[in-house]
């Protein structure tokens, strides 16, 4: 039950059968069969004497294109939530920023649906613009 497969790793210039295909994104056979039956993945050679041959360029193209579709871009203020499965904002009270080193901060702050911790990587540079966008009531906390 993957639900996401690293077609970087296919090669553009490398014919692949379904067979080869498979083992080499660790699906099985009827995976591969079922993208090119049901979700449009483009054969490069199909007769029915041989083996389906698949060109290498275009199920990459099209594995990438696959997963850009499915990507939700967070909003101003939304972290994304993994058991909610969309971009939620968070709570304000729960808010808060830890300075990990120089470079690395992270916001974290409970999901104001189901009330998981989410967490979001970032940069002291955009301190400012992080507690602008996830903290109304920052700038007037003391404990800052
Ligand atoms: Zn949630």
């Amino acid at each position: 039950m993957k639900r996401s497969y690293d077609f970087h790793r296919v090669r553009s210039h490398r014919p692949y059968t379904v067979a080869t295909l498979a083992v080499l994104l660790g699906v099985g056979e009827r995976t591969v069969r079922r993208w090119i039956e049901r979700d449009g993945l483009d054969v490069a050679i199909l007769d029915h004497s041989r083996p389906i041959i698949l060109q290498g360029s275009k199920v990459k193209a099209w594995g990438i294109a696959k997963k850009k579709a499915k990507r939700q871009p967070c909003g101003a203020g939304e972290i994304y939530c993994v058991r909610c499965k969309t971009p939620k904002r968070i709570n304000p009270d729960s808010f808060h920023i830890i300075q990990r080193n120089q470079s690395k901060l992270t916001v974290k702050g409970d999901c104001q649906t189901c009330g998981l911790t989410l967490h979001r990587f970032g940069s002291p540079l955009n301190r400012a613009a992080l507690e602008a966008e996830f903290g109304p009531k920052w700038p007037d906390n003391p404990a800052a």
